[in-house]
């Protein structure tokens, strides 16, 4: 049998949320998971994260695809779109209920807010900790959302580039979502179930991330599945000095002009400008990746 932390062979990923076309900020994660990919002559899979159906746009993931291929970023295999596997999210939920390690929460979110008694912005993904409420039991609620329940210690974990991480789950966000009340599964189950399940073994993506990786590692440990390598690049940031998003103007990359986008998002992880052609910038800098061990810590601003 394979022993838990090594994978046999590097297999990495490209997760897009469908909720707009490729932009600036989205380019950096996927050249940077193309990259190392490439420089560890592994495989690179693009995954459609279409679980959020609410937040998913129509389309949007026929126009990422497309931005891809222009700016010569080729998946190994058909990429899999998230909204065809929920039986394997289910299976999972499943299993922890079975092992006592989700229970049913009755808790709207005004409940919770009151329970904590503030609300506070939020960065991608993140949730208003939750203050355990129904761990005890429903108090004659209905049960709305599953949540984990997250004891233990705290998660210490290496980024590859950050350095080394902990957090306490349970101190930071509590017992998290699985399944949500309005009937999605949770992006944290979903990527989860879904890295483990197509042997992703090295996961690289926007730093915005960092902070949801202990709550992911929690939930491979209750599942008993093995932790990727993670490795979170540098941000794009938008005018207002935040991170780059639709909601603070990021254009759609300009695909009639890929060399230009592939430029800037090199330049964010400090990898040097070229010229000619889109093949020959994906080679030179899969060259100097795999020289360097590129170290992503820039930050740019969009232009
Ligand atoms: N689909 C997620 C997002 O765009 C990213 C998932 C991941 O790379 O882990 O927020």
């Amino acid at each position: 049998m394979q022993s838990p932390d090594k994978f046999s062979h590097y297999r990495g990923r490209f997760a897009p949320s469908p909720t707009g076309p490729l932009h600036a900020g989205s380019l950096v994660a996927a050249l940077a998971s193309w990259l190392d990919a490439r420089a560890h002559r592994g495989q690179w899979l693009v995954r459609i994260e279409d679980v959020d159906s609410p937040r998913t746009v129509p389309g949007a993931d026929r126009v990422i695809l497309s931005q891809l291929a222009a700016c010569g970023l080729h998946a190994d295999a058909p990429p899999v779109w998230q909204s065809t596997r929920t039986a394997l999210y289910r299976a999972a939920l499943d299993k922890l209920v079975a092992g006592a390690l989700a229970y049913p929460c009755g808790c709207s979110r005004k409940d919770i807010e009151n329970a904590i008694a503030a609300d506070v912005p939020r960065p991608r993904h993140a949730e208003l900790r939750y203050p355990g409420t129904c761990r005890t039991g429903l108090h004659g609620k209905a049960a709305r959302a599953w949540r984990l329940r997250t004891e233990g210690a705290a998660i210490h974990w290496q980024d590859r580039a950050a350095g080394p991480q902990a957090q306490d789950v349970q101190d930071a966000v509590g017992d998290f979502v699985l399944l949500r009340a309005d009937g999605c599964f949770a992006y944290q189950l979903a990527v989860v179930v879904d890295d483990a399940d197509q042997g992703i073994s090295h996961v690289v993506r926007g730093a915005d991330l960092l902070d949801n990786t202990a709550r992911q590692i929690r939930l491979q440990q209750s599942l008993q599945l093995r932790t990727p390598h993670y490795l979170h690049t540098a941000l794009v940031l938008g005018a207002n000095g935040e991170k780059l998003s639709k909601q603070n103007g990021a254009q759609a990359i300009d695909t009639t002009e890929p060399l230009r986008a592939l430029n800037q998002a090199a330049a964010t992880l400090g990898l040097p400008a070229q010229s000619g052609s889109v093949e020959h910038a994906l080679s030179a800098w899969t060259a100097a990746w795999a020289s360097t061990g590129v170290r992503p810590e820039r930050q740019t601003r969009a232009t």
